[in-house]
């Protein structure tokens, strides 16, 4: 069976290093709060191109903190709107209910399968604070649409950039757009740890400081606790093997990037609708770094049950929208016609970087067969 990700495989490439960085934590008997993660900090805000990085304990914790660090600050207050994608994984939408804010569902592109400022410009009420875009499957949103909206109408951005480490607009990386951003390192997404972790993105100084505070207990200096705060840190031993695998990043993303041309140029069934092509796309080519490559298909069901039969695994996100989840049944009888039919039409195939060249063969000539 051809997996739809070796994550064994991706970190065996660099295991002696991983091993390496591993017994230097160990053997240095600091755990929480260290050198470690300062140097994956600055190394990430480096590779992002923003002022600060500030480690968490993963990706959802990131998002929440921005907005609780901005509701601390007083630009937020509790029933304020956050704009979001409807087709989103359901972690960008706890960050906001979990703050006592309210999500406002907005929907996708169909061929992007990303929010686009137009239907965010609909959108748009008098409680209306934050937008939160979220990069969808390593392709960005327009951002600078998005900014140019925000700044028309004096709202906050934090990116949702789980998905989209590397990837960048004009040459400014996501994470490097918003006012904030959260990134998640799970171990599948494109900058992978191997447990929990997430890190926070931004060039403003007090927010970087907040949010470190908020998530170390609500104390910046120790035993003294100025907020109600959390513990939400990055080990040691995760931003140690962070800062092995962000060397790598940019080489994964280009062999992603080859995996993602060789399909589009050899898959060719007219059951199945192929990526939207970024090379026409006025955010360039460097503004997808495949974190998922997405087919859609009205027998979708049909297709994955062929794959698999054929020997190739394929995963769908998401099967079920956020909204028609059991966790936020106020939405459940509201319609978004769009984001519906993608959860239902949707397959992701294997795009990892570890995938040789014999099985994404057998993944094309699948996916051609298909009838
Ligand atoms: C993975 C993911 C998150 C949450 O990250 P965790 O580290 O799993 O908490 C948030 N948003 C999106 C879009 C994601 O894909």
């Amino acid at each position: 069976m051809i997996p739809f990700l070796d994550l064994k495989k991706v970190n065996q490439q660099y295991r002696s290093e991983l091993i390496e960085a591993c017994t230097r934590v160990i053997d240095s008997g600091w755990y929480i709060k260290g050198r470690e993660v300062e140097a994956f900090e600055s190394a990430f805000s480096e590779y992002c191109g923003v002022k600060h990085c500030v480690g968490v304990a993963n990706g959802l914790d990131a998002l929440t903190l921005v907005l609780r660090a901005w509701k601390e600050q007083g630009k937020l207050v509790d029933g304020d709107e956050v704009i979001v994608s409807a087709n989103t994984y359901i972690a960008s939408i706890l960050a906001i209910t979990e703050n006592n804010l309210i999500p406002v569902l907005v929907e996708p592109d169909p061929q992007t399968f990303n929010v686009s400022v137009d239907e965010i410009a609909k959108s748009l009420t008098q409680k209306t604070r934050v937008i939160m875009p979220v990069h969808l499957y390593g392709r960005m949103v327009d951002m600078p649409s998005i900014m140019a909206l925000a700044n028309k109408h004096d709202l906050l951005v934090i990116e949702d950039a789980a998905q989209a480490h590397g990837a960048s607009i004009n040459g400014v990386k996501a994470g490097a757009w918003g006012h904030a951003a959260g990134f998640s390192f799970y171990p599948g997404k494109n900058l992978g740890a191997l447990g929990d972790a997430g890190a926070v993105t931004t060039n403003d100084s007090e927010l970087a400081k907040l949010v470190a505070t908020l998530g170390n207990y609500g104390s910046l200096k120790k035993y003294v606790n100025d907020y109600v705060g959390v513990n939400s840190r990055l080990d040691e031993i995760q931003a140690a093997i962070l800062s092995v695998k962000l060397k790598y990043l940019d080489s994964e993303i280009e062999t992603r990037r080859t995996v993602a041309s060789l399909y589009c140029s050899s898959i060719e069934n007219e059951l199945l609708v192929l990526p939207y092509e970024d090379s026409e796309s006025v955010l360039g080519d460097k503004s997808h770094v495949w974190h998922l490559f997405v087919v859609k298909s009205e027998k979708r069901d049909d297709l994955a049950r062929y794959m698999r039969d054929g020997g190739v695994s394929t995963l769908i996100h998401y099967p079920i929208p956020p909204h028609k989840q059991q966790a936020f049944s106020t939405m459940n009888a509201i319609c978004y016609p769009v984001t519906e039919a993608i959860h239902s039409q949707v397959l992701s195939l294997p795009t990892g970087p570890v995938s040789e060249a014999d099985e994404l063969d057998r993944v094309i000539d699948l996916c051609n067969s298909f009838k």
